[in-house]
């Protein structure tokens, strides 16, 4: 099925995935690329390579937008109104767009269809915010005789940088809080996946949303990503992605001090105890580390298990790995679909090279599946040695590192010896035991007893190198507004 939603291509012939200033444009150079089924190494459709002077343009339109107040002004009913709309929209074309989403990302349909539909509710939920955004009274000495309180207002100008790994989902967490708070937008979606993010984009210009308010630019990270994030009339950059990335846009934010809200890489521990419950941790273990394929920056990547249960949590952990389906997103039956890319296949492959050569035993899995498509086999490493490159850095694919543990300090201590701080877990029946290791995990999301639900109502972000700043609940919209004190002399 076809994507229809998708923008099809200008009048020259060039695919027109920009959306600057309420039109479909092709790249001013003329310049495409193309997007690639991960399943089949088909070509999906092509995608415009934006320049710095599509960039400028894209910026001066929501700078523009910004400036005459062309979204803030509307009464908020309806703004929450548009919203809301945006968020019915989704849900009306869920299947079209899961479809869609599986083509350019590869995950299983079922999947897919539950990310557009957390897409939607991400409108509705944040929409809710809109009208409720409020500052504070205060005092000032001498008292009576001033009135002071806060005005919250946005930020300016919001870019907003995602990755392709969840990509209309990803895309939809940003765009709603940017919009409750009353930034203008520009969008950078993934080279991956940009197409399903012109839907997004399409859908937001129908529900209301006015000119210049949503713009979007597709191309390379290093060209069109970082002309965004050099950009001076960028107020603020929020960015999903890889921590080399981040650094990067730590740098280019210097320039004009952008605020910056970064969602990072991770390697999340998962602890087992000796008493846990393995109906619960056995499936915990396995979803939270292969659901996606395993590119999940919260991916649960690294097991460390109690003696008493090791053997036997990664016999059974390896015998379900071992019989997940794995094939293309559109089959019937597919529990895990292929990694992202070629890429993305060599440099997984490399990783389960580099475990093995380290001293990993391979439990299950190990090798790539066919060779049309990028598939991976769902591999479990067992006995990893501590300092192993598979245990330290993020693999982003289905790769599971797994090494036995007798003293629970000793399994935080690893666990916390680690660059990332973005999730972990604890299985066990004692609440004495789950509480004390969620308190000394050092990480912004930590799960007692599960897999990974995750809801935007919840903050969610980094300690350490995972990222700065948290997205979802009220800090989701907090990250894209200023705090102004107001000091009025009464007499
Ligand atoms: P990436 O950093 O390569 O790319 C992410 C986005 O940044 C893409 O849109 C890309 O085009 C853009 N980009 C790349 N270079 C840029 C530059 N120099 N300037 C500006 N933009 C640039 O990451 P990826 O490989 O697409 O995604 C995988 C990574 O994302 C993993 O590390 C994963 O852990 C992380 N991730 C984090 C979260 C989170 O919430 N913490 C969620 C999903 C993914």
């Amino acid at each position: 099925m076809q994507n229809t939603i998708v923008p099809a291509a200008g009048a020259s012939g060039a695919p027109s995935t920009l959306f600057i200033d309420g039109d479909w444009r092709a790249a001013g150079s003329g310049e495409t690329f193309a997007s690639i089924d991960p399943a089949t190494g088909e070509h999906v459709g092509d995608v415009s390579a934006a320049d710095a002077a599509d960039v400028t343009a894209a910026v001066r339109s929501a700078r523009a937008a910004f400036d005459e107040r062309r979204w803030t002004r509307l009464p908020y009913p309806r703004r929450a109104e548009i919203m809301f709309d945006i968020a019915d929209r989704i849900d009306a074309a869920a299947e079209e767009l899961a479809v869609a989403e599986v083509r350019e990302n590869g995950m299983p349909l079922a999947g897919a269809l539950r990310t557009i539909q957390n897409g939607a509710q991400a409108f509705r939920y944040y929409g809710g915010w809109v009208g409720k955004i409020r500052g504070e009274t205060g005092e000032v000495a001498p008292g009576e005789a001033y009135h002071a309180f806060t005005v919250k207002e946005p930020v300016g100008v919001a870019a907003l940088i995602v990755p392709w790994n969840g990509p209309f989902m990803l895309a939809c967490h940003k765009l709603a809080p940017a919009l409750a708070a009353g930034c203008a937008i520009v969008l950078k979606p993934a080279e991956d996946t940009s197409l399903n993010t012109a839907a997004l984009v399409r859908i937001a210009v129908e529900a209301g949303v006015p000119r210049g308010v949503v713009n979007m630019v597709t191309g390379l990270g290093t060209v069109t990503g970082q002309a965004l994030a050099d950009h001076p009339d960028v107020d603020k950059i929020s960015f999903t992605g890889s921590t080399a990335t981040g650094r990067t846009l730590v740098r280019a934010a210097a320039g004009n001090f952008k605020r910056l809200s970064l969602e990072l890489g991770g390697k999340s521990p998962v602890i087992v105890m000796d008493d846990a419950d393995l109906e619960l941790a056995v499936p915990g273990v396995l979803t939270g580390i292969m659901s996606n394929s395993g590119q999940a920056c919260i991916a649960g990547s690294r097991l460390y298990a109690q003696r008493g249960i090791y053997d036997r949590l990664v016999d059974a952990v390896s015998e379900a790995a071992s019989k997940l389906v794995v094939g293309n997103g559109m089959a019937e039956g597919t529990q895990m679909g292929p990694v992202i890319s070629r890429r993305q296949l060599d440099r997984v492959l490399g990783y389960i090279d580099s475990g093995v050569a380290e001293g990993a035993r391979v439990t299950t899995g190990g090798s790539r599946v066919g060779d049309t498509g990028f598939f991976v086999e769902p591999t479990v490493l067992a006995d990893v040695p501590a300092g192993a490159k598979v245990v330290r850095e993020e693999i982003f694919g289905p790769v599971l590192s797994a090494m036995p543990f007798d003293d629970l300090d000793w399994a935080i201590a690893q666990a916390n010896d680690s660059p990332y701080g973005l999730g972990g877990s604890v299985y066990t029946r004692s609440l004495a035991t789950a509480h004390t290791v969620a308190r000394a995990v050092r990480a912004g999301t930590f799960w007692i007893n599960t897999g990974r639900p995750q809801d935007f109502t919840m903050p969610f972000g980094g300690y350490k190198e995972s990222g700065w700043g948290r997205e979802g609940g009220l800090q989701g919209v907090e990250a894209y507004l200023e705090t102004k004190s107001v000091i009025a002399r009464l007499y």
